[in-house]
Formats: structure tokens, C-alpha cells, sequence
């Protein structure tokens, strides 16, 4: 780097507002929508422990035509939806610019998700130069504008995970089949309190007695037992996720009558963890850090397995062991394919299809070159090794209307539905 830009660099970082610890106590902290569930149970218990957070829902069209006032379009997508979000809401008038934060993750990878930070702060300095942007990572990054994160809290963050995963599965899996409308929402209304009073008793580790209880309340939503189109959501982890992203894609398939199947959370993180390990085995790049992954993936995975057993137990359908997805994924590209979602998203849809959900949406942000390699580059491969998978690949962007991608949509569902017709004109 040239002398003047280390200096421009430079002025960028001293320029722009610190989070404080002091600050927890005046600041409201504003988060991107992006997983609703998971979210209202990583909200509920930080509020408890003292913090004032909120999840932006504002999703209008000025989201993302703020987002394209400070963010090149040829950025990523989630970028744009995210800055626009933040600066929509600040611009609302219903926060005080000076005693407001916005936060955002970093998975700390070599993808430009590690990089959303300084165009967060560069549109905010345009704006709202008084707002501070708080990093919340686990790989050490921002050091002097990140949340401060401790054994404790991470443990919260992993059983709110957790927690989160298996209510947006059963959710999922009775809200198309159920007798009385709106049965489903009252149980996950039901299990949001139950998890959030676990939180409040400090006894949230308690994972089996909080998994069966959520279990125990679904099996209580009547069913009707037809069959639906199953699709599930794969892509790259902002678009497969957040309704700003997705156009809410999860509403739009329950509206046409299908069982949206969407892949935890949590192998997001542990494709993080096992990265990690890859990196040690296959670049030579073992550091102090790699024997901590490799105890923290045996213990996630031995969570999630008891989770999955105690899920299949009670006749739903589980999420997937993560052993398993590493297994899928070995079979159509290499575990060294890590940028971004990398490896995960070819290993989620053949993990799909391994599993009857052989429709899918792979949702990729336009221009997202780790997705279009690792998820649209491999839907030929899995077609071929799965001959009945339906996968259409829907790209997200701003110009891109939500009516062209519904209709992209439709025309796979009508596959899906004709594939359904004729196995059970088979049986
Ligand atoms: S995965 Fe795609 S959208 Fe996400 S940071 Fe990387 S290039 Fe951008």
C-alpha cells in the first residue's frame, strides 16, 4: 500500500466513533433483521442482561434505495440491504442520533462480508457521524469498537442458536398442515416465553428439558397429515435468511401452500469451526486457536446429535448432523472451498435431497462469487447424482423485482407439484 493511502486508512480509523462501555448504559443498539426467531431470543436475554437493543423491521423500498445512495451497486447485496436499514431507521426521527449504536456481525473469513464495516461507517459519517458501529465477531476483529464477548455470553449466543434452529423447524413443519389457523404461532409464541424464562433463570444450558418442552407444544398443534411440496432455503447466509433479503421468501412459499425446510443456523457456525480445522490439516495453518475449534465442534456436535434424536424421537423431522453435511459435501466439491458459504451450500442441498426435500431455492445475491461457484456452479452435479432434485437459483438484488422472482419461483413449484402428483398416484 502507497504512502498516502496507509494515510487515508489511517484518518478513516481515527476518524470515526468508538463504542464505549460506558455507552451500554445510554445507547440504544440498533440490529439488522435477519434471522426473526433466533434474534427475539439473542435480543430478549441481552435486554435482561442490561443492554437495549432492538431489530430493525423496517423493509420499504427506502431501505434499499439508501442503501444504493451509499453503497456501490456492485457491492454485495447484503451490504447494501444493511446500511440501508440503518440508515432508513436513523432517518425515521424515532432515534436519538447521539445515543444510538448499530451493530453488525463478522465471521472474520477472507470474504467482503469480514469488510461490511467500513461502508457501514462511511455512510454513517455522511449522515449520522455520531453513530458508532460495534462489531460483534469471535475471531478478534475491531478491538476497540467490538462487543465485548466472554465464555458466558458466547454460551448464551450457542443454545440460543440452538434454540432458535429447532423452533423455526417445527414452526415450519406444522404451520402449512395445521387444523386451526394460527395454532402454530401461538405455540412458538408459547416456547419464545418459555425459552426467554430459561434465559431469565440462568438455566438455559438446560437444553433437553427446553428442547422437549418445544417438542411437547408442537406435538399439540393438530395437523391435517397431507402431503405438501417440500422446498427448502440454501444460499448465502444474509439472503437465506432475512426477510429484507429474501423478499420474505419462508412467507411467500407458506402462502403457496409448501413446507419451507431451512437449514439451521448453527451449521453455518460449524462449517466456521471445522474451516478452522481444515485450514490446520490441508494450508498448514495451525495456530494456538485450533485446538479450541476442534473442542468446541465436538461439543456443538454433540449437542446437536442428542437434539436431532430427541427431535426424530418425537416423530418430526430433524435438522441435519453436521457429520453428515461434511459427508454430502466431500461428494460434490473439496472442504477447502471456503469462501463465504463455500462448501456448505452444495453439502445443505444434497443433505436435502438425501432427505425428500428435493425442491429447492438456492437465493444468492447477484455478483456473490463464492455463491455462484459454490451453489449455482454445483446444481448440475447434484441434478445428475439426484435425478429428481429441482433446484432453482434466484438472484437478489436491487433492481431485481420481487414479481420476477416469484415467478421464477412458481415455475419450479409447478415441477414440484407434478413430481408430488405422480409418486402419490404411485403408492
Ligand atoms: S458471500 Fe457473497 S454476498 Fe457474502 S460477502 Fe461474500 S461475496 Fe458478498
Amino acid at each position: 500500500m502507497k504512502k498516502t493511502e496507509q494515510a487515508a486508512v489511517a484518518d478513516l480509523r481515527d476518524e470515526y466513533p468508538r463504542f464505549t462501555p460506558e455507552m451500554k448504559h445510554t445507547h440504544k443498539i440498533l440490529v439488522p433483521d435477519m434471522l426473526p426467531v433466533h434474534f427475539d431470543i439473542i435480543v430478549n436475554f441481552l435486554r435482561r442482561d442490561g443492554w437495549d437493543f432492538e431489530v430493525l423491521h423496517n423493509d420499504t423500498r427506502a431501505v434499499i434505495d439508501e442503501g444504493l445512495k451509499h453503497v456501490h451497486n456492485d457491492t454485495c447485496f447484503p451490504a447494501l440491504c444493511v446500511t440501508g436499514q440503518f440508515i432508513d431507521a436513523l432517518k425515521s426521527g424515532k432515534y436519538d442520533p447521539d445515543h444510538t449504536a448499530v451493530m453488525i456481525t463478522q465471521s472474520g473469513g477472507g470474504c467482503r462480508a469480514s469488510n461490511y464495516i467500513p461502508l457501514i461507517r462511511k455512510a454513517l459519517k455522511a449522515e449520522f457521524p455520531n453513530v458508532p458501529v460495534i462489531s460483534l465477531n469471535f475471531a478478534g476483529l475491531e478491538k476497540d469498537s467490538g462487543f465485548p464477548v466472554n465464555a458466558k455470553l458466547l454460551l448464551k449466543f450457542i443454545f440460543a442458536i440452538f434454540y432458535g434452529d429447532t423452533l423455526m423447524s417445527l414452526y415450519n413443519q406444522c404451520k402449512p398442515y395445521e387444523c386451526e389457523a394460527g395454532a402454530s404461532d401461538e405455540a412458538r409464541g408459547d416456547c419464545l416465553r418459555a425459552i426467554g424464562d430459561a434465559f431469565e433463570r440462568g438455566k438455559y444450558r438446560r437444553y433437553k428439558a427446553i428442547v422437549r418442552s418445544m417438542l411437547e407444544r408442537f406435538l399439540k398443534v393438530r395437523r391435517t397429515g397431507e402431503a405438501k411440496v417440500r422446498v427448502g432455503i440454501v444460499g448465502e447466509i444474509y439472503v437465506k435468511y432475512s426477510p429484507l433479503g429474501n423478499s420474505h421468501l419462508e412467507e411467500f412459499l407458506l402462502s403457496e401452500g409448501c413446507e419451507p425446510v431451512v437449514p439451521a443456523l448453527m451449521d453455518f457456525i460449524m462449517y466456521c469451526a471445522v474451516n478452522n480445522l481444515n485450514d490446520a490439516r490441508l494450508y498448514n495453518k495451525k495456530s494456538l486457536s485450533t485446538p479450541v475449534f476442534g473442542l468446541v465442534y465436538r461439543y456443538l456436535l454433540r449437542v446437536q446429535r442428542k437434539i436431532i434424536r430427541m427431535t426424530e424421537k418425537a416423530g418430526f423431522e430433524p435438522l441435519h448432523d453436521f457429520e453428515h453435511l461434511r459427508k454430502c459435501a466431500d461428494k460434490v466439491i473439496h472442504q477447502g472451498v471456503k469462501m463465504g458459504e463455500g462448501w456448505l451450500i452444495p453439502a445443505e442441498m444434497a443433505a436435502l435431497a438425501e432427505t425428500g426435500t428435493e425442491n429447492i431455492v438456492c437465493a444468492q445475491p447477484f455478483g456473490c462469487l463464492p455463491n455462484h461457484i459454490a451453489g449455482k456452479g454445483t446444481i448440475r452435479t447434484l441434478k445428475q447424482m439426484y435425478e429428481h432434485e429441482n433446484i432453482v437459483a434466484v438472484d437478489y438484488d436491487p433492481s431485481a423485482t420481487k414479481v420476477n422472482q416469484e415467478n421464477r419461483i412458481k415455475l419450479m413449484l409447478a415441477t414440484a407439484r407434478e413430481n408430488l402428483a405422480a409418486k402419490q398416484e404411485k403408492h
